[in-house]
């Protein structure tokens, strides 16, 4: 298995700012156009940023799509950050880099260039209109779960502390495919 796990200078925040960044864990997701490019482009855009450094980014896996909408196969990888943003300025970041990207919300769960969503934010627990984390469907994606265990093989749940792995050991063999692909090219130091 390609794992990518190599530093972009961890400290860089802490010494800028003072304050004691947090591990964030973020899916990407992408079924329209160059998809490995629109995960590429986002994971640059977010490394770019002097609040949030990239630690490591999981193998780029090709999904089936889930959910009530028939479209094309997904391109799916997780990274892991470290920022001194909070919570809510992040998710503000994440959808911000998803429109310069070109995403548009026509359809809820439908096609998209780029999702970005906030799976974990340390072992924080939110839950308020329009940011809940853990991300609401983290333990039943198989195509979140497997590149966040990838990365991160000991990462628990916060909610009740169970090992993430054993939420995709018990997920049901069903026809969602997962499948590692391209190898992703990733911004420089990392
Ligand atoms: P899903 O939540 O099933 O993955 P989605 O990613 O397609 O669906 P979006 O259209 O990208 O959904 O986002 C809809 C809203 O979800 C966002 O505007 C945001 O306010 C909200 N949201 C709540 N929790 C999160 C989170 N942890 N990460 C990203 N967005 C979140
Ligand atoms: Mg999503
Ligand atoms: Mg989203």
């Amino acid at each position: 298995m390609d794992l990518r796990l190599r530093s972009n200078g961890i400290g860089r925040l802490s010494e800028m700012s003072g304050v004691q960044p947090h591990n964030a864990w973020i899916g990407l997701g992408s079924n329209i156009g160059d998809r490995l490019k629109s995960i590429e482009d986002a994971l640059q855009a977010l490394g770019d940023r002097a609040d949030i450094d990239l630690c490591a980014v999981s193998s780029c896996w090709e999904t089936s799509p889930v959910g009530p909408v028939d479209q094309d196969r997904y391109l799916n990888a997780v990274a892991r950050l470290r920022t001194d943003l909070i919570p809510r300025q992040l998710l503000q970041c994440l959808l911000a880099t998803e429109e310069t990207l070109g995403r548009v919300r026509l359809q809820r769960w439908g096609p998209r260039v780029i999702d970005l969503d906030i799976l974990l934010f340390g072992n924080q627990v939110i839950d308020e209109e329009g940011l809940t984390i853990p991300h609401p469907y983290l333990t039943r994606r198989r195509f979140v779960l497997t590149p966040l265990i990838e990365l991160c093989p000991g990462l628990r749940n916060p909610l009740d502390g169970t090992r993430l792995i054993d939420n995709l050991r018990q997920l049901p063999a069903g026809e969602e495919q997962v499948r590692p692909t391209s190898p992703l090219r990733l911004p420089p130091g990392l």
